[in-house]
């Protein structure tokens, strides 16, 4: 049996070996593993994204996405008095494609194009390729960072789309009214194999049932503290959009997703994207307490929609064939009908203290 994994996938025998010499290791430290082992993890050699790959993202489906948070980043900067010097961020860039859309809009705009540094930070080499591929046709400066500390300092407006759910979840279990956490380990075949361990979250929400799952994203604070103490010192904005729920709760949301498929998150480790839903309230409190304001989160549909999906869906249909409107609209459903992207996946925003960015200065 072992010998057929390590030559299915030599990630497996690596984390096999792990387990026989340390222990059963945690959700997290499974998830880090896999994704991010410097020469196996998932995103560190391939592109899993496209139609080809294993997941397809809102920049993927639809230009409109990225022209309209490119829009309302423009909008935040010139809000702030339109500074001279403006680092445009994207944590988790993928193929590039969200930022080209960006810069494409911003284009538009004479000064924030010559007032603008682009800072990818991304740690795939393979991804990284394919976003120096995308943005070539723009002259702009342009940075490859492995995390936020490297990106200098100045005024600092991010996109971070898809990104956190990413990062890893540690998961634990209520029984008999204690914590326990969730542990991989090996059954006696040598497969791997889910158990407890002792561990208890830091902050779990109150009303806890025999058997409900807790998560937490230790990985996710830090970076939500760092970018909005700097957006509250420097100026600038954020944006956050990815699926997840807007109130903290229970539940186990870890899932491997393989060629558009759910998959076994224990199989194939490294090949198969794994990831778990975003608790937008603990990224909300972590922004607040780095001294920024939040805003939301809102659906992404209502958020795309209030600023001018079906408009700007419309003015590109607009002399086009029937078959072109049709792919248009269709995307618009995509990204903001409740059965599709609409509701599942959130938007929050960050801000300097003061600030009421649009759409939900409307009220959500
Ligand atoms: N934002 C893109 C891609 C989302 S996939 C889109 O919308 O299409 C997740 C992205 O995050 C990939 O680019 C992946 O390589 C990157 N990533 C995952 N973990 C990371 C980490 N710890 N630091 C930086 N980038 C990371």
């Amino acid at each position: 049996m072992d010998a057929v994994n390590e030559t299915q996938s030599g990630l497996a025998g690596t984390l096999k070996t792990i387990i026989r010499t340390n222990g059963p290791m945690n959700i997290a430290a499974w998830m880090a593993h896999c994704l991010a082992d410097p020469e196996r993890g998932y995103y560190r050699s391939g592109e899993p994204i496209g139609a080809a790959g294993d997941f397809i993202t809102a920049p993927e489906v639809s230009q409109m996405f990225g022209e309209i948070v490119g829009a309302w980043l423009i909008d935040l900067w010139q809000q702030q008095g339109s500074p001279k010097r403006l680092n445009l961020v994207e944590l988790g860039p993928g193929r590039g494609t969200l930022m080209a859309d960006i810069l494409r809009v911003a284009k538009l705009d004479a000064d924030f194009s010559a007032a603008v540094s682009v800072h990818m930070v991304e740690t795939g080499t393979a991804l990284r390729k394919a976003q120096e591929a995308a943005l070539a046709p723009f002259s702009c400066p342009k940075d490859w960072h492995e995390s936020l500390a490297s990106v200098p300092d100045g005024p600092f407006y991010l996109i971070a789309n898809e990104f956190f759910d990413a990062l890893p979840v540690r998961q634990f279990v209520r029984q008999d009214g204690s914590w326990a956490e969730r542990m991989i380990g090996l059954d006696a075949a040598g497969d791997f194999t889910f158990g407890f361990g002792p561990g208890r979250p830091e902050r779990a929400p109150e009303g806890a049932a025999h058997g409900d799952v807790f998560e937490e994203r230790p990985a996710a604070l830090p970076v939500m503290d760092a970018l909005s103490s700097r957006i509250a010192r420097n100026g600038g904005a954020a944006l956050i959009v990815d699926y997840g729920h807007a109130e903290t709760g229970f539940g186990d949301t870890l899932q491997a997703v393989s060629h558009h498929r759910y998959a076994d998150p224990l199989k194939d480790p490294g090949e198969v994207d794994l990831t778990a839903h975003v608790d937008f309230a603990a990224l909300a409190d972590a922004a607040e307490a780095g001294g920024a304001a939040v805003h939301g989160p809102m659906c992404q549909g209502e958020f795309l929609l209030r600023l001018g999906l079906g408009e700007r869906a419309e003015r590109l249909g607009f002399g086009r064939s029937e078959a072109e409107q049709a792919a248009l609209r269709s995307d618009v459903i995509r990204l903001a009908s409740p059965d599709e992207m609409g509701t599942l996946f959130k938007v929050l925003a960050v801000t300097p203290p003061g600030l009421q960015p649009p759409p939900f200065h409307e009220g959500s």
